[in-house]
């Protein structure tokens, strides 16, 4: 395969993971967005486009792969955004095919925070029938046990990534073709993962036994496409065919799309943050439109935890439309009080003092005019170190507001993700440690409130609450009820919710 040398990473990069609590990004990371294409002219293209309608999913590096009958497999992987790297032609040009996949990264396993070169997917393998590559969606909970072992065995590793260990397996297997090899693999995997491949002349999809991680199919004239979500399917002109199942296995070849069940049946546990958070709100999740059940958890909101005030603001973007929904709801005019910077990204690689100090300032702005004097209900996503909360309280009440009350569209965060959601450990988490007075008190404001886990999934589309016989969701993060042992953190001494 020919690799065009990756950019290089800033000379001096800043600590991000560090400044980024001041900055509001005092929130869990979307973990990765994954694309492919098959049977569509320079797929390369289509797949950057793709990615760069998943940016919101991962923003520290992008990579494709892609192949062509002629020169065979080729690959860049580069820093930053897609739209800085992926859009140039001299590089585009070296990605030639009609078949090529595609991840953009957040770090939720390996170089956490400082992404080396080494740990962009897609990750390639040569292998005795012929090349492939793999991108992977979610967090591989058993990981360190199989990395150990593979490399007792003799695998050597190129990157951290827990997403590797899938390739070695992969090579290991006796199986001829790579769909099965594929199959050997993920069935020894643990965790979250959604995944699209390739060979030479397949694309591959498949998620795991429960769903954890979206993954979806759509159609773009003669040729197909594999989608973390709906609104990339969008950009590139193809229309939504449908979500893979849960534990499916999807091979694409010549057109045809045969499905594959490599797994033993599971209850699905899709995880609900998805729902609250990290998609866009333009997409179709579990069949429903994000925008409309985000919308609905204001609405629940609204009922659960009503309140006297003058206006309804929303922290943007993700609590906007919860912020509608209480509005339409309470009777409470929406007002948008806060105004966000759109172009904040990370422009200032090597801050000065100066600007640091000015933290959550550079990326939001208060509409003094719409806040002075007044009752404001502050609508966000979540808390979860409630850093960000605090500061935006300071913000309306230097503007003028007579009260704040929080109201949060998802149940108090008290537990980690260990599927491909990067949260901070459990003890740095506001509401693993306090009740929701002290968390007011903590936050100092006049009222604060979160929906609870039932309002959550009446919300989501399951009218009578947690149905324990309806399709579940993952909601291990506000509940601890992981539905996958996490074994890796478990052997580092990660403590399991005692069972009531
Ligand atoms: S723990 Fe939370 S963020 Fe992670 S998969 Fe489950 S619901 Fe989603």
């Amino acid at each position: 395969m020919r690799a065009t040398p990756p950019a290089m990473p800033p000379a001096h990069p800043f600590d991000f993971d560090a400044w980024e609590t001041d900055l509001g990004g005092d929130k869990p990371k979307e973990e990765c967005g994954i694309f492919g294409v098959i049977g569509t002219a320079d797929a390369a293209n289509f797949v950057a486009l793709g990615l760069h309608a998943l940016q919101h999913r991962g923003q520290e590096a992008g990579g494709i792969v892609c192949h062509d009958p002629e020169q065979g497999f080729n690959s860049a992987r580069r820093f930053g955004y897609v739209r800085d790297n992926f859009t140039k032609q001299s590089l585009m040009e070296t990605l030639p095919g009609p078949l090529a996949i595609g991840h953009v990264r957040y770090s939720t396993a390996g170089s956490k925070g400082h992404t080396a070169i080494r740990d962009v997917q897609p990750f390639f393998g040569e292998f005795s029938m012929g090349g492939a590559a793999i991108a992977h969606n979610g967090n591989i909970t058993n990981a360190d046990a199989l990395r150990k072992e593979l490399i007792e065995r003799g695998s050597i590793f190129q990157s951290s990534s827990d997403s590797e260990c899938i390739i070695h397996l992969m090579a290991r297997s006796l199986q001829r073709r790579v769909p099965e090899r594929m199959m050997d693999a993920l069935r020894r995997v643990e965790g979250a993962f959604s995944v699209v491949a390739m060979t030479r002349t397949k694309l591959i999809g498949v998620r795991d036994p429960l769903g954890v991680r979206p993954l979806v199919l759509g159609k773009i004239g003669e040729g197909w496409a594999l989608s973390s979500e709906t609104c990339a399917l969008d950009i590139i002109g193809a229309e939504f065919v449908r979500e893979v199942e849960p534990g499916e296995m999807v091979v694409i070849e010549d057109g045809e799309v045969k499905s594959l069940r490599p797994f033993q049946p599971a209850r699905p546990r899709f995880c609900i943050f998805e729902h609250v958070y990290f998609s866009r709100p333009d997409s179709i999740l579990n069949g429903q439109s994000v925008y409309t059940t985000r919308r609905q958890i204001g609405v629940e909101l609204a009922r659960e935890a009503p309140v006297e005030a003058d206006i309804v603001c929303p922290v943007p973007d993700s609590g906007t439309p919860a912020a509608i929904g209480f509005s339409q709801e309470s009777g409470i005019p929406y007002a948008m009080g806060i105004i966000r910077n759109q172009y904040m990204g990370r422009t200032f690689i090597e801050p000065t003092e100066q600007i640091r100090n000015m933290g959550v300032r550079l990326k939001l702005n208060v509409n003094r005019a719409l806040i002075e004097g007044k009752r404001v209900i502050l609508v966000d996503d979540s808390v979860v170190r409630g850093t960000t909360s605090r500061k935006i309280k300071e913000m309306i009440l230097d503007a003028g507001a007579k009260e704040v009350h929080f109201r949060i569209a998802s149940p108090p965060t008290a537990w980690p993700c260990f599927y491909g959601v990067d949260t901070p450990q459990r003890e740095k988490l506001l509401a693993a440690t306090m009740s929701e007075e002290e968390m007011r008190l903590h936050l100092a404001v006049d009222s604060l409130k979160f929906i609870t886990l039932d309002g959550l999934y009446r919300a989501v589309g399951e009218a009578k609450g947690r149905d324990p016989n309806a399709p579940q969701y993952c909601d291990a993060c506000f509940s601890g009820d992981y539905p996958v042992e996490p074994a890796d953190q478990i052997n580092k001494g990660f403590e399991l919710k005692a069972a009531e």
